[in-house]
C-alpha cells in the first residue's frame, strides 16, 4: 500500500489547495492519504470529500508546534476529530500567537536590512490565521535576498539566525492530550531535523510515551536514508509505531513529492497497522 501520512495544503504553508493536495497524491498512487496542516483542521473537510469521490482513503491530521526544552518541535496527530473541542480550543490558542510573532520576525528582518517582510510574507497568506516562516521564505526569495527556500532559511530564518525569534508553542503533553482526547494517535514528525543528541532523543522519545504517544516517522522527507535506519531503530527500541510521509508542501523539486518515498522497513509495526 502506498500511504503518505504527512502533507500541507493552503490551510498552513503549502502552495495546494487541499483538492489540488488529494488530486496529486491520487496522480502519484497514494492509496491512503494524510492531511496534516500545521496547527490548523481547517482544510479536512474538503481533502475528505475530494479523496472521497476519487475512493482515496483518507485520514484526518494535524501537525501541533511544540516547545521542548529548548527545542521547537512537532508533533503529528493522525485520525483526528476536528471537531473535538480540546483540540480546538488547543489549536486556536497555538494559532493566535502567529501574528505577533511574524511581527517580531518582521522587526527582526528589518533590522538585518530586509524591508517589508511582514507584507511581503502576509501576500503568500491565504489563511490569515497562519503565517509561517515558509511564507517569509517565499518573500526573501521573490524579493532577491536568496536563492531558494533552503538558502532563506540557513541565512534569515534558522535558529540563531537574524530573522529567528524566540516562540513559545504548545508544551508537547498539551499537544499529545489534545490528539488523543480527539481519538488520534500521536506521532513525532520528522525526528531527525532535531538538533538533539541521542541523549536527547531519548528523554524526548520517554516523555512523549509518557505522555500518551504512539508514533514515530521514520520514512519522510525530511530524512537520509541514513536516518531511516537511525530512526528505524529508535521505533524498535521504544516500540514505537512507525509512520511514512512526504512533508509535502506543493515546491516539488526542493522537497519529497507525495507518495514517492520508499516503503518503511518491514519488521517495523506501522501506525496503520489495525486501522
Ligand atoms: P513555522 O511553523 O512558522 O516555524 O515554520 C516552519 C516551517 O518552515 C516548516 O514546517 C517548514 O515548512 C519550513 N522550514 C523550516 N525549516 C526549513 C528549511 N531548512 N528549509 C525549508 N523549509 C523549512
Ligand atoms: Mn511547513
Ligand atoms: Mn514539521
Ligand atoms: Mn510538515
Amino acid at each position: 500500500m502506498n500511504i503518505d501520512l504527512h502533507c500541507h495544503s493552503t490551510t498552513s504553508d503549502g502552495l495546494l489547495d487541499p483538492r489540488a493536495v488529494v488530486a496529486r497524491a491520487a496522480a502519484n498512487g497514494v492509496e491512503i492519504l494524510a492531511l496534516t496542516d500545521h496547527d490548523d483542521t481547517g482544510g479536512l473537510a474538503a481533502a475528505r470529500a475530494e479523496a472521497l469521490a476519487r475512493g482515496m482513503g483518507f485520514v484526518g491530521g494535524v501537525e501541533i508546534s511544540v516547545s521542548w526544552q529548548d527545542a521547537t518541535l512537532h508533533v503529528v496527530g493522525l485520525r483526528i476529530d476536528p471537531d473535538s473541542t480540546r483540540l480546538r480550543t488547543g489549536l486556536e490558542w497555538v494559532r493566535s500567537s502567529r501574528i505577533q510573532r511574524a511581527e517580531r520576525i518582521g522587526e527582526a528582518l528589518e533590522k538585518a536590512g530586509v524591508h517589508g517582510s511582514l507584507e511581503g510574507a502576509l501576500a503568500y497568506v491565504c489563511n490569515p490565521e497562519i503565517i509561517s516562516r515558509t511564507h517569509f521564505a517565499r518573500f526573501l526569495v521573490e524579493s532577491g535576498h536568496a536563492r531558494d527556500v533552503k538558502s532563506v532559511f540557513q541565512r534569515y530564518l534558522a535558529k540563531g539566525k537574524p530573522g529567528y525569534v524566540e516562540h513559545r508553542w504548545a508544551s508537547l503533553g498539551d499537544a499529545v492530550s489534545w490528539i488523543r482526547a480527539s481519538g488520534g494517535v500521536a506521532v513525532i514528525a520528522h525526528p531527525g531535523r532535531y538538533d538533539l543528541d541521542s541523549a536527547q532523543m531519548k528523554g524526548l522519545i520517554a516523555e512523549f510515551k509518557a505522555c500518551g504517544g504512539a508514533g514515530i516517522e521514520v520514512v519522510t522527507g525530511s530524512h537520509t536514508p541514513t536516518q531511516y535506519r537511525e530512526f528505524a531503530g529508535y521505533a524498535r527500541q521504544f516500540e514505537l509505531l512507525a509512520s511514512r510521509g512526504s512533508d509535502f508542501h506543493g515546491d516539488a523539486g526542493s522537497r519529497a513529492d507525495l507518495g514517492v518515498l520508499p516503503p518503511l522497513p518491514q519488521d517495523l509495526k506501522p501506525v496503520w497497522h489495525d486501522w
